[in-house]
């Protein structure tokens, strides 16, 4: 069961003309504006749209169960990536870090993911192939890193955090191997008791497209034992979680 339905017209009518001081130094706002049901391959989900006044993007939430007034909620802040999540590029591993999050909190009893419409990080799409027509070029590589880093922008998590409130989520517990998405997140008034690592397991086809990046990139990437990527090297289980979220990750990564 997700959102019910006077749950999420109770959303709905107090979002209508919400207003506040904002988050973050920029005052940022946001509001629901539709809430509809999202059955996808991945599980059952609930999409939910926000209208922000920081930029024109339409951020959503991807909710499955019912996260309002809910203690300890998982969630997962992904960065829309055009090549990856759509195209299916092999160039980054965006769309393997959105299926596994959206497979993960599927199976959950409850959890977001916060889908941010912020293309190569905040700095756009055309930025983002001219990144990589450089790196193919064969120089700029530090651009070219940068434009194609794993890590989400933290510039957006203003957004990402007014988002969570207008859900009533009262605490949460990070799809992340980034400590410092924890701390943003915390700064900007979110209750984050804890993370979950974000490992995408090594097979056939992450293993192709991580030797492509350690040649295009020059990113230094063994997959036979030495230098890892955090992403492969985290621990999937780390302490502090509960029985619940165990098992889910207990299946997951058997
Ligand atoms: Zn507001
Ligand atoms: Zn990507």
């Amino acid at each position: 069961m997700g959102l019910p339905p006077l749950k999420i017209k109770q959303l709905l009518d107090e979002n209508l003309h919400h207003e506040c001081e904002g988050v973050g130094p920029e005052h940022v706002c946001v509001s629901i504006a539709a809430i509809a049901n999202l059955p996808s391959r991945f599980g059952d989900f609930q999409i939910v749209a926000f209208y922000n006044n920081k930029d024109n993007k339409e951020h959503v939430a991807i909710v499955h169960g019912d996260v309002t007034e809910a203690e300890d909620v998982p969630v997962r802040v992904h960065s829309e990536c055009l090549t990856g999540d759509v195209i299916g590029s092999l160039r980054c591993d965006c769309r393997d870090q959105l299926e596994s999050a959206l497979r993960m909190i599927g199976q959950m009893e409850r959890g977001i993911l916060l889908y941010m419409r912020q293309e190569g990080r905040g700095i756009g799409l055309i930025n983002k192939i001219r990144a990589y027509a450089l790196q193919e070029q064969g120089f700029d590589t530090v651009d070219a890193n940068l434009a194609l880093g794993f890590r989400d922008d933290e510039r957006e998590y203003s957004v990402a955090a007014h988002m969570l409130m207008s859900l009533h989520v009262k605490s949460v517990r990070l799809i992340t191997n980034n400590p410092k998405k924890i701390e943003d997140l915390t700064q900007h008034g979110i209750k984050v008791i804890g993370r979950i690592p974000h490992i995408m397991p090594p097979n056939e086809h992450n293993q192709f497209y991580l030797e492509t990046k350690a040649q295009r990139s020059g990113h230094l990437i063994d997959f036979y034992g030495r230098e890892r990527l955090p992403e492969q090297a985290d621990p999937p289980i780390v302490e502090g979680m509960d029985e619940e979220v165990l098992a889910v990750i207990r299946k997951y990564y058997r």
